[in-house]
């Protein structure tokens, strides 16, 4: 299986470790051409303004778009910001979940927080959620499962078809549970 994970800013290297240490071939992509042959892609945590204004100089949106037709695509945090319908602001986004997100929901970086989740579909009981100037989701259109909400009930996990985002990081710890989640949605696909 190969896995792309999309390395223009942000902390792309962290899946990468994840995926290697689950047995995936793990690429780190910049150019279009990169997504030929991928079997799925990475959108990592980062700044989503940056993301996005890196991957319009790079000519990556179009790309990205079409890849995504046909493979599954999963964002983590600002990679979740990158994968909306709409985040209230001109940014660029790829459009490719059907969800009104909210950047930094819980506020600053200083209020950075972890939190126990229970996220459906995942085996083996709750997963610790780190959150850095964390999204929150609004509001998802008819296609879009919500598969995990923090205690507040703020929506941080969804799942469109082959599409996963996540507003929390789960590179950042050793549990690899939601990478294992999304290659299940690869094999799936492929
Ligand atoms: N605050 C960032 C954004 O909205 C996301 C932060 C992160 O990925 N840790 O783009």
């Amino acid at each position: 299986m190969k896995i792309g994970v999309l390395a223009l800013q942000g902390d792309f290297e962290e899946h990468c470790v994840c995926l290697k240490r689950l047995g995936v071939e793990a690429f780190e992509i910049r150019l279009p051409s990169q997504l030929q042959e991928l079997d799925g892609l990475i959108i990592p945590g980062g700044e989503s303004t940056t993301i996005g204004k890196l991957a319009t100089d790079f000519d990556l949106v179009d790309p990205i778009r079409n890849f995504a037709r046909s493979s599954p695509v999963w964002g983590t945090c600002g990679g979740l910001v990158f994968m909306a319908r709409d985040v209230g602001t001109d940014q660029p986004t790829l459009g490719l979940i059907d969800m009104v997100v909210e950047r930094n929901a819980f506020g600053r970086q200083v209020e950075s927080f972890e939190e126990d989740l229970q996220i459906t579909g995942l085996p083996g009981g709750s997963f610790r959620g780190i959150f850095i100037r964390a999204p929150r989701v609004k509001q998802v259109g008819s296609g879009v499962r919500i598969i995990c909400k923090l205690k507040d009930g703020s929506i941080v996990a969804v799942r469109q078809g082959k599409f996963l985002a996540t507003s929390f990081h789960p590179e950042l710890t050793d549990d690899d549970r939601v990478h294992h989640y999304f290659l299940d949605i690869v094999s799936q696909e492929n």
